[in-house]
């Protein structure tokens, strides 16, 4: 079963080592298919995992939840009052204490 779509193959074979770690097998699908730049004109294939098992989706879930919660946190949000470049988990600018993500909520 498709357990998550990558964006990229590297993305994709991260994915596919911390599955792995966990004990999970995965196989990894259109992993060539995105190789192959200028054969397949007009579409975009995305490399997809699929669980050999599905008794390990809520593991498999669980992990691929945790590694996207860990990329929120390297994200950058530029202060709308100076500019300043901040991590998106800082509550407020370093450089001038301006709330942050205040309005986005
Ligand atoms: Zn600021």
């Amino acid at each position: 079963m498709l357990i998550y779509s990558a964006e990229n193959l590297q993305e994709a074979y991260l994915m596919v080592g911390l599955l792995q770690q966990a004990g999970i097998e995965v196989t990894l699908k259109n992993e060539n298919l995105q190789g192959a730049i200028g054969e397949i004109p007009f579409t975009h294939t995305y490399p997809e995992l699929h669980l050999l098992d599905e008794r390990d989706e809520t593991l498999a879930r669980k992990i691929i939840t945790e590694y996207e919660s860990s990329r929120e946190h390297l994200k950058i949000i530029t202060c709308p009052a100076c500019g300043e470049e901040n991590p998106a988990n800082f509550p407020s600018c370093w450089a001038c204490e301006t709330q942050l993500g205040a309005s986005r909520t």
